[in-house]
């Protein structure tokens, strides 16, 4: 079993380490930071939550206080360049404390706050720059900022990098860096033609695999639930009375799909904030460190939190509308079972959604667990049913789930809205005490020992096991 101390990393990367509680390396961190320390280019795919910001921060870390320069005004060693702004601070933020007992700066700029300060912050140069592409243009375009010395460069959540919606951005930035450098990608996700894409940013690299690209967390216990789009406000307000949805995430594909469902959750008295595009940049940190301290349990947002977001303990994550990019449902439920916890996945599957549904089974292998729905979507003829759907649905031990199909959709739930009666009282679970079916409100801890039987994967298993299990 390899330790830190058998990486090659100096002593106040391994002290940071230890101060940060981790007792060993994930399986991307010990395959990663040795070659990146001895200079390679490296595309590392592994599974979301398992540690990438560490296998390419320590290296970066040790090679630049090992090859210590004066930075340059107005320039940096490393360039980080991330697809949301949140991901930009988080990721500075883990900069800064792996790399404390070293003289390394860290810097960190992105688009929404004032320019100024990010240009004062960068008139000495620093070490490391952690950015957002377009507001590292505006820096370069105004003078500020010159990347003629970056030495490393990295693309986190590579694959959204290297999309439409970033790549013209790249281009240019990649053409003003020098062409002696190294590169490294970073993904839990990959699809093949972007893949083919990277090659051209990178030199000879060494391909890291730890699990296949878009294999979903191995402690996420993943189901879908059918339900009509007009019953799912009330459902996702009825699943979030229970307390067992300690802290919850909620991804709708829509900027104001999110400001619907967070009105429609304060009318039954539950507090949230949404997190999207058209919030300002003070209250999106708002509604993410209220969510991160426990200020509100339930964090609505778009995929704008889908990627790199890590908060602790996050125990459900609700898919209210699936994404019709089947990547960003991996990178969405790798929002919970982090750092080798455990978590829920539900989707909220409308009929129309079905094709997005198949996408995402089709990518990730991994079929999903058929749920009933709550009484409040149940009519009440269908009552006997549905409870007696529910208890089969429970799974026993060493129970394989099976591929989804129209047969196993509890009839109560793919009725139209106008046949809803009122709510029906189910007998509540004896293990849970929740009227909710248990899959649906155990808690993560409970999860730990049986998550990873429920969703069989079709194919390859990954081989890697949970971080912290090393
Ligand atoms: P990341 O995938 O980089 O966002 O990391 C996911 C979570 O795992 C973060 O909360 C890290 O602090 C944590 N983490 C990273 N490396 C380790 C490790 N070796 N041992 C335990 N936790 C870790």
């Amino acid at each position: 079993m390899t330790d830190f101390s058998d990486l090659g990393l100096s002593h106040p990367l391994l002290a940071a380490l230890t101060a940060a509680g981790y007792a060993k390396p994930t399986p991307i961190q010990y395959q990663a930071i040795p070659p990146v320390l001895g200079g390679r280019d490296l595309c590392g795919i592994a599974q979301t939550g398992t540690g990438k910001t560490a296998a390419f921060a320590l290296p970066i870390l040790q090679r630049l206080a090992t090859a210590p320069r004066r930075t340059a005004p107005q320039a940096c060693r490393a360039l980080v360049l991330s697809p949301t702004r949140e991901l930009a601070s988080q990721i500075a933020d883990n900069f800064r404390a792996y790399g404390a007992g070293l003289p390394l700066s860290t810097a960190v700029v992105f688009g929404g706050v004032s320019i100024g300060r990010q240009r004062q912050q960068l008139a000495r140069g620093v070490d490391v720059l952690v950015a957002t592409p377009g507001r590292l243009l505006d820096l370069v375009d105004s003078g500020s900022l010159t990347l003629s010395s970056v030495e490393i460069l990295v693309l986190d959540e590579a694959d959204r990098m290297l999309d439409l919606g970033f790549i013209h951005a790249l281009k240019r930035i990649v053409k003003l860096l020098p062409q002696q450098r190294q590169t490294l990608l970073f993904s839990a996700t990959m699809p093949r033609p972007i893949e083919v894409l990277a090659q051209d940013y990178l030199d000879d690299p060494i391909k890291l695999l730890v699990a296949p690209a878009a294999t979903t967390a191995e402690r996420i216990d993943q189901g879908v639930v059918f339900v009509p789009s007009d019953q799912k406000r009330c459902l996702l307000a009825m699943m979030l009375r229970d307390p067992a949805f300690a802290r919850v995430l909620v991804f709708t594909r829509t900027k104001h799909g999110a400001d619907r469902v967070v009105r429609h959750l304060a009318a039954t008295g539950i507090e949230a904030a949404a997190i999207h595009g058209n919030k300002s940049q003070p209250q999106r940190e708002r509604a993410l460190a209220g969510f991160r301290d426990g200020q509100f349990r339930v964090l609505v947002a778009t995929d704008i939190a889908a990627r790199g977001i890590d908060v602790d303990a996050v125990s459900h994550v609700i898919n209210f509308e699936l994404p019709n990019v089947p990547e960003d449902y991996v990178h969405r439920i790798g929002r919970t079972a982090r750092a080798g916890a455990a978590g829920i996945a539900i989707a909220l599957c409308s009929d129309e959604e079905r094709p997005y549904l198949r996408d995402i089974e089709k990518l990730t292998r991994c079929p999903l667990r058929p749920m009933p729905a709550s009484p409040v979507t149940t009519p009440l003829q269908h009552r006997d049913s549905a409870v007696d759907q529910i208890a089969a649905s429970r799974p026993r031990q060493g129970e394989q789930s099976s591929r989804p199909s129209q047969d196993s959709i509890p009839a109560a739930l793919v009725q139209p809205a106008r046949q809803t009666e009122k709510a029906v009282a189910l007998p509540k679970d004896t293990a849970t005490g929740s009227s909710l079916p248990a899959f649906l409100v155990r808690a993560p801890s409970e999860l730990r020992a049986s998550a990873g039987s429920r969703n069989v994967r079709r194919g390859r298993m990954p081989s890697q096991r949970a971080l912290g299990a090393h």
